[in-house]
């Protein structure tokens, strides 16, 4: 399999400016709302200006063309928010969970640039993981309570009947906690699914495990959904065996895996019905994922 290219999938229309920036007393959503759509293509540019005038001469002198140059700062802009993107993508990968929050706390809008980058990188994407997930839950019972840690645009709440808690670093929606996922204010051993759909970003992603563990009933299932090129060690990126060992060492089985997405890693494990978590565990270092430029 060839080494993944990031770049990709996905979707999401971000939150607006201005969201609860605090964590939000326990709220869920089961509504059945469509997918939102994808952002928006920048507008397309005019067609170059044909006007012509005379000069002193009686020569025709071509205009500015006004198309042009507007196309021109389309890109440049579609250049610096593609940028900015990357630069914000790399900091969540950098940094612990408590210094991204504090971070899109200080300034929210940040967030709806990050969301606007990680939508166009996804759309790029053949499948999206969070789909994948989607009709995995589908499949299964719609009387269990899920957890989506890291949930974007929430899709997840927006297209099952399940009951769900999204969970996400700002919210301007109601129906999303706005929390360091690694301390949620979800009660111990209450939710039957907890998903993590490429949101294993910061340093210390081993706590946002350990949270699932904690809010997960026996029984429980935990699906993850990674960038490939994270557990690829012909790559630089983690051995996939040691990530799945440490999540076991934490309590779990690992009931299956679904390698067979290019851009993306899908694990399915369940919380042992009495788990004890490894006086140790040796969690690997998971590397950032950098989105190409486009
Ligand atoms: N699961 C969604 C979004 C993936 S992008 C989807 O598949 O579409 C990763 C998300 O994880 C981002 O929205 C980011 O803000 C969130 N995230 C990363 N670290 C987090 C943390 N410590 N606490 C809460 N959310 C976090």
């Amino acid at each position: 399999m060839e080494p993944p290219q990031e770049s990709a999938a996905g979707g999401r229309k971000r939150r607006r400016r201005g969201g609860a920036r605090n964590r939000r007393k326990l709220s869920s959503s089961s509504q059945q709302a469509p997918p939102s759509p994808e952002a928006a293509p920048p507008p397309p540019s005019s067609p170059p200006s044909k006007r012509r005038r005379k000069d002193g001469t009686g020569q025709a002198t071509a205009t500015p063309k006004r198309g042009n140059t507007s196309s021109l700062l389309d890109k440049m802009r579609a250049r610096l928010s593609g940028g900015h993107f990357r630069m914000l993508n790399e900091k969540l990968y950098t940094c612990s969970g408590q210094d991204a929050f504090d971070y899109f706390k200080n300034d929210p809008t940040l967030f709806d640039v990050y969301h606007t980058g990680y939508q166009e990188q996804m759309s790029h994407w053949p499948e999206q993981p969070v789909n994948v997930i989607i009709n995995w839950l589908k499949s299964h019972n719609t009387s269990w309570t899920v957890a989506d840690f890291g949930c974007g645009n929430a899709a997840v709440a927006k297209n099952v009947k399940n009951k769900v808690f999204s969970i996400d670093l700002v919210s301007d929606d109601p129906s999303v906690i706005a929390c360091d996922m690694a301390h949620t204010p979800l009660d111990q051993s209450s939710v039957d699914v907890a998903i993590f759909c490429l949101s294993l970003m910061g340093t210390n992603y081993p706590s946002y495990l350990e949270e699932a563990n904690r809010v997960l009933k026996p029984g429980g299932w935990l699906v993850i959904a990674e960038v490939r090129s994270r557990l690829d060690p012909n790559n630089g990126g983690a051995d996939p065996e040691k990530f799945s060992k440490a999540i076991i060492q934490l309590g779990f089985s690992l009931v299956s895996k679904d390698m067979k997405n290019k851009m993306f890693i899908l694990f399915y494990f369940r919380k042992k019905e009495k788990s004890k978590v490894a006086k140790s565990i040796d969690w690997p270092q998971l590397k950032a994922c950098i989105y190409k430029r486009r």
